[in-house]
């Protein structure tokens, strides 16, 4: 057992949960089931929680006998685990999200999906004068997830209906949004009925921080989106103008592009060669050049040594968005992409998803 010295425990003093209990019951099955002496623990953090990081490894290595790895690579999802440090690993948690349905990762990672200890409250009450509707569908990231009930009791208190979509198997929780998965804003399958309650929603309620999520949500569902920020209480009506601008630019300067360039992440939740075979073929069949540019991480500068007109990204899906502006070209989303072609038209724009079933095994 390692002698660190103690570090502040920051991690219990934050406002999330990291579940240590959890941690540690399942540290103490595998090292029951070894038998052997020291194992192996692999973390993982998102960006936002690797500051954590160093509080959890020691408070593992005080309590158990075990070598505990950190990653450092960037993390953004739980389709992105680092699988080298999992191979290595007898245990692997991935903090800060929720499971992610995939293949080839085994039965080591636990998920601590790190959830919010911020009382949602006061922003859902403080979003009621701005939803008139008498229908509301609520959605949220897995971080406030075990919230919506508590959210729900509040708006119907108010006179209102609530419904929360089951989503597609991809993701973990009814009412739950990914960056690329928005299913559970379109409220269950045609077989069950549910989409006659989705015709019926008039509003979405997002609970959460950040522009993206509730964006896609609103270009996904096509429903009014009020936004709800559990840690400011602030509370907004989403504007998709300047997001719509910015992607009509994007759209607009890969017009004239013969060669293209298709980004495909080998990270195992964000591998799609399939599509991006189907996007080479398409341009191709329009006297395009395509190519297809294979990596792990995608960032700007890996680009610039590759003299594209225009890049294709079927990675995750936020990267087209997120660092827009910072690539040597336009990037496009897939639907984008057929805008681009003419295939599609510019109001059936919606943002890119991985829905269940979307990457390839
Ligand atoms: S693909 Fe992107 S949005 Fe989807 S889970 Fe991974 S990091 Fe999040």
């Amino acid at each position: 057992m390692s002698k660190l010295p103690t570090i502040s425990p920051s991690s219990s003093s934050s406002s999330y949960d990291f579940e240590m209990k959890v941690v540690f019951d399942e540290i103490q099955k595998i090292s029951k089931e070894k038998n052997c002496g020291e194992i192996v623990i692999g973390l993982q953090f998102p960006e936002g929680l690797k500051k954590h990081a160093l509080d959890i490894a020691s408070q593992i290595e005080r309590e158990a006998d075990a070598s505990v790895y950190i990653s450092a690579d960037p993390c953004f999802g739980a389709c992105d685990l680092d699988m080298r440090l999992l191979e290595k690993s007898d245990l692997f948690f991935h903090f800060g999200h929720a499971e992610l349905k995939q293949e080839n990762i085994g039965n080591k990672v636990r998920f601590i999906e790190a959830r919010s200890k911020v009382d949602v409250s006061d922003a859902v009450k403080a979003a009621i004068p701005l939803l008139p509707e008498q229908t509301i569908g609520l959605v949220t990231t897995v971080q406030h997830v075990h919230q919506l009930e508590n959210a729900r009791r509040i708006l119907e208190a108010a006179g209102k209906t609530v419904i929360i979509g089951d989503g597609d198997k991809r993701i973990a929780y009814p009412g739950q949004i990914l960056g690329c998965n928005f299913s559970a804003a379109l409220f269950g399958s045609e077989k069950d009925g549910a989409l006659f309650e989705s015709e019926k929603c008039g509003a979405l309620l997002y609970i959460g921080s950040g522009q993206f999520h509730p964006i896609g949500a609103a270009l996904s569902s096509k429903k009014r989106v009020v936004c709800a920020d559990p840690f400011t209480s602030e509370v907004f009506e989403l504007n998709d103008r300047k997001f719509l601008m910015q992607r009509s630019a994007v759209i607009g300067n890969a017009a004239d592009a013969e060669i293209f360039c298709i980004l495909v992440s080998t990270k195992n939740g964000q591998y799609r060669r399939v599509l991006a075979e189907s996007i080479k073929s398409k341009a191709e069949s329009c006297g395009k050049q395509a190519f297809i540019l294979y990596m792990d991480l995608v960032t700007p500068d890996q680009m610039l040594s590759f003299k594209a007109d225009a890049f294709v990204n079927t990675a995750c899906p936020r990267l087209a968005i997120d660092d827009s502006g910072r690539y040597p070209a336009p990037v496009l989303t897939p639907q984008e992409f057929e805008i681009v072609l003419g295939e599609r038209k510019w109001e059936d724009l919606v943002l890119d998803e991985i829905l269940e079933g979307g990457q390839d095994e």
